[in-house]
Protein backbone atom coordinates (compact mmCIF):
# COMPACT_ATOMS: atom_id res chain seq x y z
CA UNK A 1 0.00 0.00 0.00
CA UNK A 2 1.38 3.69 -1.26
CA UNK A 3 2.29 5.73 2.01
CA UNK A 4 -0.03 8.86 2.05
CA UNK A 5 2.48 12.00 3.20
CA UNK A 6 0.83 12.84 6.57
CA UNK A 7 -0.54 16.53 7.15
CA UNK A 8 0.90 18.22 10.70
CA UNK A 9 -2.22 16.78 12.84
CA UNK A 10 -1.07 13.10 11.63
CA UNK A 11 2.80 13.22 12.09
CA UNK A 12 2.15 14.76 15.41
CA UNK A 13 -0.35 12.23 16.48
CA UNK A 14 2.12 9.45 14.93
CA UNK A 15 4.81 11.09 17.20
CA UNK A 16 2.89 11.01 19.92
CA UNK A 17 1.79 7.27 19.47
CA UNK A 18 4.65 5.25 19.20
CA UNK A 19 2.83 2.36 18.25
CA UNK A 20 0.38 4.05 15.85
CA UNK A 21 3.47 4.77 13.72
CA UNK A 22 5.01 1.55 13.74
CA UNK A 23 1.32 -0.04 12.70
CA UNK A 24 1.20 2.68 10.23
CA UNK A 25 4.54 1.79 8.64
CA UNK A 26 2.84 -1.72 8.70
CA UNK A 27 -0.59 -0.81 7.01
CA UNK A 28 -0.22 2.63 6.40
CA UNK A 29 -4.06 2.67 4.22
CA UNK A 30 -5.78 0.91 7.49
CA UNK A 31 -3.82 3.75 9.64
CA UNK A 32 -4.81 6.69 7.32
CA UNK A 33 -8.08 5.39 8.04
CA UNK A 34 -7.94 6.41 12.03
CA UNK A 35 -6.00 9.57 11.49
CA UNK A 36 -8.54 10.90 9.36
CA UNK A 37 -10.95 9.75 12.01
CA UNK A 38 -9.13 11.65 14.79
CA UNK A 39 -8.38 14.30 12.51
CA UNK A 40 -12.22 15.02 11.89
CA UNK A 41 -12.85 14.88 15.80
CA UNK A 42 -9.95 17.38 16.40
CA UNK A 43 -11.19 20.06 14.16
CA UNK A 44 -14.34 19.34 15.44
CA UNK A 45 -13.58 19.52 19.13
CA UNK A 46 -11.75 22.61 18.36
CA UNK A 47 -14.12 24.71 16.12
CA UNK A 48 -17.15 23.23 17.63
CA UNK A 49 -17.07 22.15 21.07
CA UNK A 50 -14.62 23.88 22.87
CA UNK A 51 -16.11 27.77 22.01
CA UNK A 52 -19.37 26.08 23.17
CA UNK A 53 -18.06 24.17 26.12
CA UNK A 54 -18.78 26.69 29.10
CA UNK A 55 -21.58 28.45 27.65
CA UNK A 56 -23.56 24.92 27.22
CA UNK A 57 -22.36 24.07 30.80
CA UNK A 58 -24.16 26.99 32.17
CA UNK A 59 -27.09 27.03 29.85
CA UNK A 60 -27.51 23.40 30.88
CA UNK A 61 -27.25 23.75 34.50
CA UNK A 62 -30.22 26.16 33.97
CA UNK A 63 -32.42 23.96 31.96
CA UNK A 64 -31.20 20.22 31.82
CA UNK A 65 -33.74 19.99 29.47
CA UNK A 66 -32.11 22.46 26.52
CA UNK A 67 -30.83 20.79 23.71
CA UNK A 68 -28.23 22.09 21.30
CA UNK A 69 -29.82 20.42 18.11
CA UNK A 70 -27.64 22.45 15.54
CA UNK A 71 -24.47 21.44 17.46
CA UNK A 72 -25.63 17.80 16.77
CA UNK A 73 -26.28 18.74 12.96
CA UNK A 74 -22.53 20.14 12.78
CA UNK A 75 -21.02 17.39 14.62
CA UNK A 76 -23.30 14.52 11.81
CA UNK A 77 -21.61 17.18 8.97
CA UNK A 78 -18.02 15.62 10.42
CA UNK A 79 -19.37 11.90 10.38
CA UNK A 80 -19.01 11.51 14.12
CA UNK A 81 -22.23 9.54 13.95
CA UNK A 82 -20.75 7.23 11.65
CA UNK A 83 -17.83 5.97 13.38
CA UNK A 84 -19.43 2.80 14.32
CA UNK A 85 -21.13 2.27 11.19
CA UNK A 86 -19.54 -0.70 9.21
CA UNK A 87 -18.09 0.41 5.89
CA UNK A 88 -20.45 -2.02 3.84
CA UNK A 89 -22.83 0.37 4.73
CA UNK A 90 -21.25 3.60 4.31
CA UNK A 91 -20.50 4.05 7.31
CA UNK A 92 -16.60 4.75 8.96
CA UNK A 93 -15.89 1.55 10.90
CA UNK A 94 -13.48 -0.68 9.23
CA UNK A 95 -10.51 -2.87 10.71
CA UNK A 96 -9.50 -0.32 13.05
CA UNK A 97 -12.76 0.99 14.38
CA UNK A 98 -11.89 0.78 18.02
CA UNK A 99 -8.59 2.31 17.76
CA UNK A 100 -10.33 5.55 15.35
CA UNK A 101 -13.68 5.92 18.02
CA UNK A 102 -11.20 5.92 21.01
CA UNK A 103 -8.67 8.57 19.19
CA UNK A 104 -11.78 10.59 18.05
CA UNK A 105 -13.44 10.16 22.08
CA UNK A 106 -10.57 11.48 23.01
CA UNK A 107 -10.50 14.34 21.04
CA UNK A 108 -13.43 15.16 21.51
CA UNK A 109 -13.48 15.40 25.46
CA UNK A 110 -9.63 17.33 25.46
CA UNK A 111 -12.39 20.45 24.63
CA UNK A 112 -15.82 18.77 26.18
CA UNK A 113 -16.93 15.41 27.76
CA UNK A 114 -20.50 16.80 27.61
CA UNK A 115 -20.51 17.20 23.62
CA UNK A 116 -18.12 14.07 23.90
CA UNK A 117 -20.91 11.59 25.28
CA UNK A 118 -23.58 13.11 23.91
CA UNK A 119 -22.24 12.05 20.62
CA UNK A 120 -20.89 8.92 22.07
CA UNK A 121 -24.30 7.81 23.34
CA UNK A 122 -25.07 7.02 19.47
CA UNK A 123 -22.43 4.81 19.19
CA UNK A 124 -23.22 2.82 22.44
CA UNK A 125 -26.75 2.45 21.56
CA UNK A 126 -25.46 0.55 18.26
CA UNK A 127 -22.88 -1.43 19.60
CA UNK A 128 -25.46 -4.59 20.00
CA UNK A 129 -26.41 -3.81 16.75
CA UNK A 130 -23.13 -4.82 15.42
CA UNK A 131 -23.14 -8.06 17.17
CA UNK A 132 -24.53 -10.62 14.71
CA UNK A 133 -27.31 -10.76 16.22
CA UNK A 134 -27.94 -7.50 15.69
CA UNK A 135 -27.76 -7.81 11.53
CA UNK A 136 -30.83 -7.77 10.29
CA UNK A 137 -30.85 -3.94 11.46
CA UNK A 138 -28.18 -3.07 9.42
CA UNK A 139 -29.44 -2.18 6.33
CA UNK A 140 -32.72 -0.16 8.17
CA UNK A 141 -31.33 1.57 11.21
CA UNK A 142 -27.69 1.62 10.83
CA UNK A 143 -28.16 2.53 6.90
CA UNK A 144 -30.80 5.42 8.68
CA UNK A 145 -27.65 6.72 11.19
CA UNK A 146 -25.45 7.15 7.86
CA UNK A 147 -28.47 8.73 5.92
CA UNK A 148 -29.11 11.21 8.72
CA UNK A 149 -25.91 12.51 8.18
CA UNK A 150 -25.59 13.15 4.85
CA UNK A 151 -29.66 14.81 5.11
CA UNK A 152 -28.16 17.07 7.45
CA UNK A 153 -30.46 15.19 10.52
CA UNK A 154 -28.72 13.12 12.36
CA UNK A 155 -30.12 9.75 13.69
CA UNK A 156 -29.35 9.50 17.58
CA UNK A 157 -29.47 6.11 19.36
CA UNK A 158 -29.20 5.34 23.47
CA UNK A 159 -28.25 2.06 25.91
CA UNK A 160 -30.28 1.37 28.46
CA UNK A 161 -29.34 -1.57 30.82
CA UNK A 162 -30.09 1.10 34.20
CA UNK A 163 -33.02 0.48 36.67
CA UNK A 164 -33.53 2.45 39.69
CA UNK A 165 -33.33 -0.30 41.76
CA UNK A 166 -30.31 -2.12 39.87
CA UNK A 167 -27.36 -0.61 38.56
CA UNK A 168 -24.00 -2.33 39.47
CA UNK A 169 -26.16 -5.34 39.28
CA UNK A 170 -27.21 -5.43 35.71
CA UNK A 171 -23.30 -5.05 34.55
CA UNK A 172 -22.26 -8.77 36.33
CA UNK A 173 -23.67 -11.85 35.96
CA UNK A 174 -23.51 -13.35 39.35
CA UNK A 175 -25.01 -9.56 40.64
CA UNK A 176 -27.29 -9.72 37.88
CA UNK A 177 -28.80 -12.91 39.13
CA UNK A 178 -29.42 -11.91 42.70
CA UNK A 179 -30.74 -8.25 41.52
CA UNK A 180 -34.16 -6.99 42.19
CA UNK A 181 -35.03 -6.44 38.48
CA UNK A 182 -38.19 -3.72 38.11
CA UNK A 183 -38.80 -3.71 34.40
CA UNK A 184 -39.94 -6.79 32.91
CA UNK A 185 -40.73 -8.13 29.46
CA UNK A 186 -43.65 -10.55 29.00
CA UNK A 187 -44.08 -12.49 25.84
CA UNK A 188 -47.60 -12.00 23.93
CA UNK A 189 -48.74 -12.79 20.81
CA UNK A 190 -46.13 -11.64 18.02
CA UNK A 191 -43.44 -9.90 20.26
CA UNK A 192 -43.25 -8.53 24.04
CA UNK A 193 -44.89 -6.32 26.20
CA UNK A 194 -42.57 -3.97 28.02
CA UNK A 195 -42.98 -2.51 31.33
CA UNK A 196 -41.08 -0.60 33.51
CA UNK A 197 -38.25 2.13 33.98
CA UNK A 198 -34.62 2.87 33.21
CA UNK A 199 -32.99 5.55 34.26
CA UNK A 200 -29.78 7.94 34.08
CA UNK A 201 -29.64 7.36 30.06
CA UNK A 202 -27.22 9.00 27.98
CA UNK A 203 -29.34 10.33 25.13
CA UNK A 204 -32.34 8.59 26.16
CA UNK A 205 -34.41 12.34 25.32
CA UNK A 206 -33.12 12.60 22.13
CA UNK A 207 -32.46 8.75 20.59
CA UNK A 208 -34.92 7.88 17.66
CA UNK A 209 -33.56 4.10 18.79
CA UNK A 210 -32.75 2.46 22.40
CA UNK A 211 -30.93 -1.10 22.43
CA UNK A 212 -32.71 -1.61 25.79
CA UNK A 213 -32.14 -4.76 28.21
CA UNK A 214 -34.93 -6.58 30.16
CA UNK A 215 -35.54 -9.84 31.92
CA UNK A 216 -38.45 -11.87 30.59
CA UNK A 217 -38.66 -13.06 33.93
CA UNK A 218 -38.31 -10.60 36.54
CA UNK A 219 -37.37 -13.85 39.32
CA UNK A 220 -34.86 -15.59 36.59
CA UNK A 221 -32.85 -12.22 35.38
CA UNK A 222 -29.74 -13.24 34.79
CA UNK A 223 -30.90 -16.62 32.52
CA UNK A 224 -33.55 -14.11 31.06
CA UNK A 225 -32.00 -11.14 30.32
CA UNK A 226 -32.55 -10.17 26.74
CA UNK A 227 -31.68 -6.98 24.14
CA UNK A 228 -34.41 -5.25 22.42
CA UNK A 229 -34.40 -2.78 19.73
CA UNK A 230 -36.62 -0.07 20.78
CA UNK A 231 -37.87 3.27 18.58
CA UNK A 232 -39.00 5.96 20.69
CA UNK A 233 -42.49 6.28 18.46
CA UNK A 234 -43.58 2.91 20.06
CA UNK A 235 -46.84 3.39 21.66
CA UNK A 236 -45.96 4.28 26.02
CA UNK A 237 -42.39 4.90 25.29
CA UNK A 238 -42.05 8.13 27.29
CA UNK A 239 -39.27 10.57 28.43
CA UNK A 240 -40.76 11.91 31.84
CA UNK A 241 -37.64 13.29 32.93
CA UNK A 242 -33.73 14.50 32.72
CA UNK A 243 -31.35 14.66 35.45
CA UNK A 244 -30.04 17.70 36.73
CA UNK A 245 -26.23 16.62 36.71
CA UNK A 246 -23.34 17.89 38.20
CA UNK A 247 -21.15 17.34 35.06
CA UNK A 248 -21.34 16.29 31.74
CA UNK A 249 -24.17 18.70 31.28
CA UNK A 250 -24.54 18.81 27.56
CA UNK A 251 -25.16 15.35 27.74
CA UNK A 252 -29.03 14.44 28.93
CA UNK A 253 -29.40 11.87 31.54
CA UNK A 254 -32.85 10.82 31.12
CA UNK A 255 -35.01 8.26 32.94
CA UNK A 256 -37.28 6.54 30.01
CA UNK A 257 -41.28 5.00 31.43
CA UNK A 258 -42.15 1.92 29.57
CA UNK A 259 -45.91 1.39 29.93
CA UNK A 260 -46.73 -1.24 27.82
CA UNK A 261 -44.40 -0.97 24.79
CA UNK A 262 -45.27 -3.26 22.24
CA UNK A 263 -41.61 -4.66 20.79
CA UNK A 264 -42.15 -6.59 17.81
CA UNK A 265 -40.19 -10.35 17.89
CA UNK A 266 -37.92 -9.23 15.19
CA UNK A 267 -36.52 -6.59 17.36
CA UNK A 268 -35.26 -8.99 19.91
CA UNK A 269 -31.25 -8.96 19.36
CA UNK A 270 -29.56 -12.58 19.07
CA UNK A 271 -31.75 -14.91 21.42
CA UNK A 272 -34.07 -14.44 24.04
CA UNK A 273 -31.97 -14.99 27.41
CA UNK A 274 -28.36 -14.11 25.76
CA UNK A 275 -28.77 -10.12 27.10
CA UNK A 276 -25.68 -10.42 29.72
CA UNK A 277 -23.16 -12.35 27.44
CA UNK A 278 -24.20 -10.43 24.20
CA UNK A 279 -25.70 -6.89 25.31
CA UNK A 280 -24.02 -6.23 28.01
CA UNK A 281 -20.17 -8.03 28.96
CA UNK A 282 -19.42 -7.99 25.19
CA UNK A 283 -20.98 -4.28 24.68
CA UNK A 284 -18.55 -3.15 27.72
CA UNK A 285 -15.52 -5.52 26.55
CA UNK A 286 -15.90 -2.87 23.49
CA UNK A 287 -16.86 0.58 24.90
CA UNK A 288 -15.24 0.44 28.25
CA UNK A 289 -11.90 1.12 26.05
CA UNK A 290 -13.07 4.80 24.71
CA UNK A 291 -14.46 5.68 28.30
CA UNK A 292 -11.17 5.36 29.20
CA UNK A 293 -10.45 7.97 26.62
CA UNK A 294 -13.33 10.23 27.88
CA UNK A 295 -10.84 10.13 30.67
CA UNK A 296 -7.59 10.38 28.81
CA UNK A 297 -9.47 13.29 27.06
CA UNK A 298 -10.37 15.01 29.98
CA UNK A 299 -6.64 14.52 31.03
CA UNK A 300 -5.61 16.30 27.93
CA UNK A 301 -8.18 19.12 28.53
CA UNK A 302 -6.85 20.07 32.38
CA UNK A 303 -3.32 19.59 31.10
CA UNK A 304 -3.73 22.11 28.00
CA UNK A 305 -5.75 25.24 30.36
CA UNK A 306 -3.13 24.22 32.87
CA UNK A 307 -0.40 24.90 30.70
CA UNK A 308 -1.86 28.06 29.39
CA UNK A 309 -2.66 29.17 32.86
CA UNK A 310 1.12 28.55 34.44
CA UNK A 311 2.34 30.60 31.03
CA UNK A 312 1.02 33.76 32.23
CA UNK A 313 2.93 36.34 34.38
CA UNK A 314 1.83 37.05 38.15
CA UNK A 315 3.51 39.82 40.63
CA UNK A 316 6.60 39.55 37.79
CA UNK A 317 6.45 35.69 37.67
CA UNK A 318 5.10 32.90 35.47
CA UNK A 319 4.39 29.39 37.62
CA UNK A 320 5.67 28.02 34.76
CA UNK A 321 9.35 29.04 36.05
CA UNK A 322 9.22 27.28 38.73
CA UNK A 323 10.74 23.51 39.01
CA UNK A 324 7.44 22.38 41.27
CA UNK A 325 5.05 23.39 38.88
CA UNK A 326 7.49 21.69 36.09
CA UNK A 327 7.43 18.76 37.74
CA UNK A 328 4.00 19.05 38.26
CA UNK A 329 3.16 18.84 34.29
CA UNK A 330 5.69 16.43 33.84
CA UNK A 331 3.90 13.92 36.00
CA UNK A 332 0.35 15.02 34.32
CA UNK A 333 1.70 14.35 30.88
CA UNK A 334 3.62 11.05 31.63
CA UNK A 335 -0.23 10.03 33.41
CA UNK A 336 -2.03 10.30 30.37
CA UNK A 337 0.81 8.88 27.68
CA UNK A 338 0.56 5.74 30.21
CA UNK A 339 -3.27 5.57 30.10
CA UNK A 340 -3.69 6.29 26.35
CA UNK A 341 -0.70 3.20 26.43
CA UNK A 342 -3.69 1.11 27.95
CA UNK A 343 -6.37 2.36 25.71
CA UNK A 344 -4.48 1.75 23.27
CA UNK A 345 -3.74 -1.78 24.19
CA UNK A 346 -7.72 -2.76 24.88
CA UNK A 347 -8.54 -0.44 21.52
CA UNK A 348 -5.80 -2.82 19.39
CA UNK A 349 -6.51 -5.92 20.81
CA UNK A 350 -10.61 -5.36 20.02
CA UNK A 351 -9.82 -4.25 16.70
CA UNK A 352 -8.27 -7.71 16.06
CA UNK A 353 -12.25 -9.42 17.17
CA UNK A 354 -14.71 -6.99 16.11
CA UNK A 355 -12.42 -4.89 13.15
CA UNK A 356 -12.04 -8.04 12.48
CA UNK A 357 -15.37 -9.40 11.95
CA UNK A 358 -16.10 -6.10 9.87
CA UNK A 359 -13.51 -6.80 7.33
CA UNK A 360 -14.01 -10.69 7.28
CA UNK A 361 -14.01 -11.84 3.68
CA UNK A 362 -17.96 -13.78 4.79
CA UNK A 363 -19.32 -10.52 5.67
CA UNK A 364 -18.03 -8.17 2.83
CA UNK A 365 -19.39 -10.90 0.41
CA UNK A 366 -23.23 -10.61 2.59
CA UNK A 367 -23.27 -6.88 1.76
CA UNK A 368 -21.94 -7.39 -1.82
CA UNK A 369 -25.43 -8.30 -2.27
CA UNK A 370 -27.80 -5.74 -3.58
CA UNK A 371 -29.21 -3.47 -0.93
CA UNK A 372 -32.73 -4.12 -2.56
CA UNK A 373 -32.16 -7.69 -2.35
CA UNK A 374 -30.93 -6.65 1.61
CA UNK A 375 -34.03 -5.60 2.20
CA UNK A 376 -36.77 -8.16 0.51
CA UNK A 377 -39.03 -9.97 2.42
CA UNK A 378 -37.47 -13.25 2.43
CA UNK A 379 -33.72 -11.93 2.97
CA UNK A 380 -34.85 -10.22 5.97
CA UNK A 381 -36.89 -12.92 6.89
CA UNK A 382 -34.28 -16.06 7.30
CA UNK A 383 -32.39 -13.17 9.03
CA UNK A 384 -35.17 -12.93 11.77
CA UNK A 385 -35.75 -17.13 11.74
CA UNK A 386 -34.34 -19.69 13.86
CA UNK A 387 -32.43 -20.51 11.04
CA UNK A 388 -30.93 -16.96 10.43
CA UNK A 389 -30.07 -16.80 14.31
CA UNK A 390 -28.73 -20.31 14.26
CA UNK A 391 -26.22 -18.94 11.09
CA UNK A 392 -25.31 -15.89 12.99
CA UNK A 393 -24.44 -17.75 15.74
CA UNK A 394 -22.33 -19.67 14.29
CA UNK A 395 -20.41 -17.23 11.88
CA UNK A 396 -19.88 -15.64 15.31
CA UNK A 397 -18.53 -18.57 16.76
CA UNK A 398 -16.28 -19.28 13.48
CA UNK A 399 -14.65 -16.03 13.66
CA UNK A 400 -14.33 -14.98 17.31
CA UNK A 401 -13.45 -17.11 20.70
CA UNK A 402 -14.66 -16.95 23.92
CA UNK A 403 -11.32 -16.28 25.43
CA UNK A 404 -10.48 -13.90 23.38
CA UNK A 405 -13.73 -11.81 24.00
CA UNK A 406 -13.15 -12.47 27.49
CA UNK A 407 -9.69 -11.50 27.77
CA UNK A 408 -10.70 -8.32 25.91
CA UNK A 409 -13.49 -7.42 28.44
CA UNK A 410 -10.50 -7.02 31.21
CA UNK A 411 -8.25 -5.39 29.16
CA UNK A 412 -11.41 -2.41 28.62
CA UNK A 413 -12.48 -2.84 32.43
CA UNK A 414 -8.05 -1.82 33.52
CA UNK A 415 -7.83 0.93 30.72
CA UNK A 416 -11.27 2.42 31.99
CA UNK A 417 -10.75 2.24 35.68
CA UNK A 418 -7.23 3.39 35.18
CA UNK A 419 -7.67 6.05 32.98
CA UNK A 420 -10.78 7.74 34.53
CA UNK A 421 -9.29 7.61 38.11
CA UNK A 422 -5.83 9.10 36.86
CA UNK A 423 -8.48 11.96 35.31
CA UNK A 424 -10.22 12.41 38.69
CA UNK A 425 -6.30 12.78 40.21
CA UNK A 426 -5.27 15.35 37.15
CA UNK A 427 -8.17 17.64 37.56
CA UNK A 428 -8.19 18.04 40.75
CA UNK A 429 -4.74 18.65 41.47
CA UNK A 430 -4.40 21.23 38.79
CA UNK A 431 -7.63 22.98 40.28
CA UNK A 432 -5.70 22.55 43.80
CA UNK A 433 -2.55 24.21 42.19
CA UNK A 434 -4.19 26.58 40.50
CA UNK A 435 -6.14 28.55 43.70
CA UNK A 436 -8.95 30.65 44.00
CA UNK A 437 -8.10 33.31 41.12
CA UNK A 438 -10.69 33.47 38.44
CA UNK A 439 -9.61 32.62 35.00
CA UNK A 440 -11.08 31.07 31.88
CA UNK A 441 -8.54 28.21 32.16
CA UNK A 442 -9.32 27.82 35.39
CA UNK A 443 -13.60 27.66 35.05
CA UNK A 444 -12.60 25.21 32.18
CA UNK A 445 -10.69 22.83 33.95
CA UNK A 446 -13.59 23.33 37.50
CA UNK A 447 -15.46 22.01 34.48
CA UNK A 448 -13.23 19.13 33.87
CA UNK A 449 -12.81 18.32 37.87
CA UNK A 450 -17.16 18.12 37.69
CA UNK A 451 -17.48 16.45 34.02
CA UNK A 452 -14.81 13.89 34.73
CA UNK A 453 -16.79 12.19 38.06
CA UNK A 454 -19.32 10.51 36.00
CA UNK A 455 -16.58 8.34 33.85
CA UNK A 456 -15.76 6.68 37.48
CA UNK A 457 -19.25 5.75 37.60
CA UNK A 458 -20.75 5.12 34.24
CA UNK A 459 -20.08 1.79 32.12
CA UNK A 460 -19.70 0.70 35.35
CA UNK A 461 -18.10 1.62 38.63
CA UNK A 462 -14.68 1.49 38.92
CA UNK A 463 -15.17 -0.51 41.91
CA UNK A 464 -16.92 -2.96 39.50
CA UNK A 465 -14.10 -2.67 36.65
CA UNK A 466 -11.31 -3.54 39.34
CA UNK A 467 -13.28 -6.76 40.01
CA UNK A 468 -14.34 -7.14 36.47
CA UNK A 469 -10.28 -7.61 35.69
CA UNK A 470 -9.91 -9.65 38.66
CA UNK A 471 -12.53 -11.91 37.97
CA UNK A 472 -11.19 -12.27 34.55
CA UNK A 473 -7.67 -12.13 35.28
CA UNK A 474 -7.11 -14.09 38.54
CA UNK A 475 -10.22 -15.98 39.86
CA UNK A 476 -11.18 -17.27 35.87
CA UNK A 477 -14.74 -16.66 37.53
CA UNK A 478 -16.25 -14.78 34.90
CA UNK A 479 -16.12 -15.60 31.32
CA UNK A 480 -18.33 -13.91 28.16
CA UNK A 481 -20.55 -17.01 26.57
CA UNK A 482 -20.90 -17.10 22.97
CA UNK A 483 -24.36 -17.35 21.73
CA UNK A 484 -24.99 -21.23 21.41
CA UNK A 485 -26.71 -22.23 17.95
CA UNK A 486 -30.44 -23.07 19.19
CA UNK A 487 -33.07 -24.26 16.81
C1 LIG B 1 -24.51 10.71 34.04
C2 LIG B 1 -24.77 9.24 33.94
C3 LIG B 1 -24.93 8.67 32.68
C4 LIG B 1 -25.25 7.31 32.57
N1 LIG B 1 -25.48 6.76 31.33
C5 LIG B 1 -26.03 5.52 31.27
C6 LIG B 1 -26.50 5.00 30.01
O1 LIG B 1 -26.36 5.63 28.94
N2 LIG B 1 -27.11 3.80 30.00
C7 LIG B 1 -27.29 3.07 31.14
O2 LIG B 1 -27.90 2.00 31.08
N3 LIG B 1 -26.83 3.51 32.34
C8 LIG B 1 -26.21 4.71 32.42
N4 LIG B 1 -25.77 5.20 33.64
C9 LIG B 1 -25.91 4.37 34.82
C10 LIG B 1 -24.58 3.87 35.37
O3 LIG B 1 -24.05 2.86 34.55
C11 LIG B 1 -24.84 3.42 36.82
O4 LIG B 1 -25.04 4.60 37.57
C12 LIG B 1 -23.71 2.62 37.38
O5 LIG B 1 -23.71 1.34 36.82
C13 LIG B 1 -23.81 2.48 38.92
O6 LIG B 1 -25.05 2.06 39.30
P1 LIG B 1 -25.85 2.80 40.50
O7 LIG B 1 -25.85 4.25 40.18
O8 LIG B 1 -27.13 2.11 40.69
O9 LIG B 1 -24.91 2.60 41.76
P2 LIG B 1 -24.90 1.33 42.70
O10 LIG B 1 -24.86 0.09 41.88
O11 LIG B 1 -25.99 1.45 43.71
O12 LIG B 1 -23.51 1.50 43.42
C14 LIG B 1 -23.30 2.39 44.53
C15 LIG B 1 -21.88 2.16 45.05
O13 LIG B 1 -21.77 0.80 45.56
C16 LIG B 1 -20.70 0.12 44.89
N5 LIG B 1 -21.09 -1.27 44.68
C17 LIG B 1 -22.30 -1.73 44.28
N6 LIG B 1 -22.29 -3.06 44.21
C18 LIG B 1 -21.04 -3.46 44.59
C19 LIG B 1 -20.42 -4.72 44.73
N7 LIG B 1 -21.09 -5.84 44.53
N8 LIG B 1 -19.13 -4.74 45.13
C20 LIG B 1 -18.44 -3.60 45.37
N9 LIG B 1 -18.99 -2.37 45.27
C21 LIG B 1 -20.26 -2.31 44.86
C22 LIG B 1 -20.53 0.85 43.56
O14 LIG B 1 -19.23 0.66 43.06
C23 LIG B 1 -20.81 2.29 43.96
O15 LIG B 1 -19.68 2.88 44.53
C24 LIG B 1 -25.35 6.52 33.74
C25 LIG B 1 -25.13 7.09 35.00
C26 LIG B 1 -24.85 8.42 35.11
C27 LIG B 1 -24.66 9.01 36.48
Amino acid sequence: MKRRRLNAYGERLLRETPVLETLHGLDPGGVDEVLRIAEASAEFARLHAEPRALELDERMEQDPEYFDRELVRTAGSYRLFSMVVPKVLGGLAGKYMLTAASLGVEEICSACAGIGNMIAATGLGACPLLTPGGMPHWDTVLHEIVEGEKKGEPVLMAYAITEPSAGTDVEEPHFLAQARIGMEACRVKGGYLLNGRKCFISGGKEAKYLTVCAATDRSRPLETWTVFLVSRDMEGFSVPRVERKMGQRACHAAEILFDNVFVPEENVIGYEGDGMSMGILAIMAASRGPVGAVGTGIARGVLKNFLSWARRERGGRKPLEEQRIQMEIADMAASIQECRGLILDHSLAGDKVFGGLLVNPMMKALFALPRELRLSRPYLSFLHSRLGKVTSAHLLRLLVSEEEMTRLLALASLAKFASTDMAMGIASRALQLMGPEDSEERRRVEKCYRDVKVTQIYEGTNQLNRLTWFMVEQEGSLRIELPKPRR
